[in-house]
């Protein structure tokens, strides 16, 4: 089964689809890190972010792979460990012009579609109930205001000790991030016509934990530990 959640940046999509899985006992797919992994390797090269045929290649023949590390989950591209690497204000920069190329889209993609396939997973990003699984037994899209997903994102970076921890700039990359994302050609930030919407501003993540594991067990997922 596949649990798809899309959603803008800071929306909680990471938090919530960590604790679904938990508690479904399903396997958790992070997109983003694969798009941001390209980036870093991208910049690691000193290759230009409007050089699309040298980031298909990055995309293309740099293998992503996931793995875990004292019950967190690792990234690592080309065999090299960049789980926190993906996560500076550099790269935050980075991505979205990566994203926005469709060779790269397509690559990243085709290994999303061969992980998902292969178990049950939670799977999220901003395209995976539009375009990497439009079949997918459940989809949630998870949306909160820019202010408190700044406010999140900057809790965040104080407590992984990376990234920018002043609101302002951390509001206003999410509002050019956002801006990027949804107007961009290649598989835009929207909403499926078929997914549930959920904003989780203001409210308790929990009752949108619960409330999308109840749409699965709908779907037909077994049962919910606590
Ligand atoms: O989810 P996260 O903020 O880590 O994603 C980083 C970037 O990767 C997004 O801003 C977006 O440009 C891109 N992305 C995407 N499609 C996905 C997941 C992420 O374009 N499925």
């Amino acid at each position: 089964m596949i649990i798809a959640i899309d959603g803008p940046s800071g929306a909680g999509k990471s938090t919530v689809a960590k604790a679904v899985a938990k508690k479904l006992d399903f396997d958790c797919l992070d997109t983003g890190a694969m798009y941001r992994a390209v980036a870093w390797k991208a910049l690691q090269g000193g290759t230009a972010l409007d050089d699309a045929e040298a980031l298909e290649v990055i995309a293309a023949t740099c293998p992503i792979d996931f793995g875990r590390d004292e019950g967190t989950q690792t990234v690592a591209i080309g065999g090299i460990d960049v789980t926190a690497a993906i996560r500076t204000a550099e790269i935050d920069r980075a991505v979205s012009p990566v994203s926005a190329c469709p060779k790269v889209r397509e690559a990243l993609v085709e290994q999303q579609r061969r992980i998902g396939r292969a178990g049950n997973y939670v799977v999220e990003g901003r395209d995976i109930g539009t375009v990497v699984f439009p079949d997918a037994e459940v989809k949630v899209f998870l949306t909160a205001s820019p202010e408190e997903r700044a406010h999140r994102r900057v809790r965040q970076n104080v407590d992984r000790g990376i990234g920018s921890i002043d609101y302002e700039t951390v509001l206003a990359d999410i509002i050019r991030r956002d801006d990027i994302d949804s107007n961009r050609a290649a598989s835009p930030l929207k909403a499926a016509e078929d997914a549930v919407p959920m904003d989780s501003t203001g409210c308790y993540i929990e009752d949108v934990i619960n409330h999308i594991c109840s749409l699965a067990v709908k779907a037909g997922a077994g049962e919910v530990s606590q």
